[in-house]
């Protein structure tokens, strides 16, 4: 059975041990010592990585009586060696470990409002509470916990017996039997918890919560404390920096400022289509005065260059509008795409005209006896001018 050195010296970063236990699972070799400091990812707390010797600790698990150490390198059974915690990244979860405490504990004791669950990630951690909170109650159970950090209070650990324990009022009930290990802030929060706390409040420095949203009947709330909460502060300020600069406005008009940018491109979006719609109609013009007259129908077959595939169907839709005209247009760029229609006095099959220019040239499209169009064709725009012409004709 590994002694955990964590439970009653949570602040040891350095100690040392004998190997009792060597093993390897799935090609990684596996150590276990007669104590250790290192913690193992339990109650939503990550496990610790560091140092065994002269290999690294890439993992901690927990199975049951023993601790067992993921290490880079096997270790020979008995040897005595020092083992040394990655003390940045232990501080770290210290930190928003406890602050998960406070956090939890102003919700509770504010609004009864209990934490049902907690999960440490790699950037920020969540906690998530019974009923859905609001965001004035968020303020102000952040504003409490932290004027708990802020009184830098004392952390204790003690063990209790289960008879004991059932005696006093705990906010988050044990799950264990026998022994339990028992967290307290002075005078603001009593808990079962196995995993490690700084020994002060004022080590979790500040309690930032960033985001809350709806979850299971209750909200998840998003937080970060002491250095996590520094470095999503810098990241805001990176982003807002970046905004206003482009916007030159100051930081709290951000909002209103890009609300305007946004309204201000739909009007133009909205003009640049009213003047397209006034250009193709002007280029229809234009094409119908060239237009040839074959038996009672003015008849454009063209390539225009400048446009894209919905230009040259403004176009065309434009030249269909006046009475017995049939049109084949396209665009003298890459990749080619091709409108065929007509008016609706004038006779063609447009969706078999454009298949029959498909079938010639490639491409893919389709559409109505009235509009049809296609892109992607491959051949020069003459050979397609004078299929074109051919399909009009047929
Ligand atoms: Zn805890």
């Amino acid at each position: 059975m590994t002694e955990r050195i964590y439970y009653t010296e949570p602040s040891c970063r350095v100690f040392e041990a004998t190997v009792t236990h060597t093993s390897e699972h799935d090609g990684r070799p596996l150590v276990t010592l007669d104590r250790t400091a290192f913690y193992p990812t339990s109650g939503g707390q990550p496990f610790d990585t560091g140092r065994l010797g002269s290999v690294g600790v890439v993992e901690t698990i927990d199975d049951g009586d023993e601790i067992v150490h993921v290490v880079s390198a096997p270790v020979a059974p008995g040897t005595h060696l020092r083992g040394e915690i990655d003390w940045v990244r232990r501080f770290d979860h210290m930190q928003q470990h406890t602050g998960q405490h406070v956090l939890s504990a102003a919700f509770d004791r504010l609004f009864e409002n209990r934490t049902t669950s907690f999960h440490m990630g790699a950037e920020v951690s969540t906690i998530d509470v019974a009923r859905e909170a609001t965001s004035g109650e968020i303020d102000r159970a952040v504003d409490e916990a932290n004027h708990v950090v802020w009184e830098d209070r004392e952390v204790s650990v003690w063990f209790v017996s289960a008879d004991e324990a059932a005696r006093l009022t705990l906010r988050k009930e044990p799950i264990r039997e026998g022994t339990l290990r028992l967290v307290e802030i002075r005078d603001f929060d009593l808990s079962a918890c196995g995993g490690t706390h700084v020994s002060r409040t004022g080590a979790i420095g500040i309690i930032a919560v960033t985001q809350s949203e709806r979850f299971r009947g209750g909200s998840r709330i998003t937080f970060a404390c002491g250095s996590r909460a520094l470095r999503v502060f810098r990241g805001y300020r990176d982003a807002i920096a970046g905004a206003v600069r482009i916007l030159s406005v100051l930081p709290h008009e951000l909002p209103s400022a890009v609300e305007r940018a946004q309204l201000d491109s739909k009007d133009l979006r909205k003009t640049v289509s009213r003047l397209q719609g006034e250009l193709a109609g002007h280029e229809a013009s234009r094409l119908l005065e060239d237009a040839a007259l074959v038996g009672d129908r003015r008849v454009v077959v063209q390539a225009l260059e400048g446009w894209d595939a919905a230009g040259l169907k403004a176009i065309a839709s434009s030249l269909v509008a006046q009475s017995g005209v049939v049109a084949v247009l396209v665009s003298a760029g890459n990749p080619i795409a091709v409108v065929v229609a007509r008016s609706h006095d004038a006779v063609l099959d447009s969706s078999k005209g454009l298949r029959m220019l498909l079938d010639r040239f490639g491409g893919r499209g389709g559409g109505r006896p009235e509009l049809a169009q296609g892109a992607g064709l491959v051949g020069t725009i003459e050979d397609i001018l004078a299929a074109a012409r051919e399909v009009v004709s047929a």
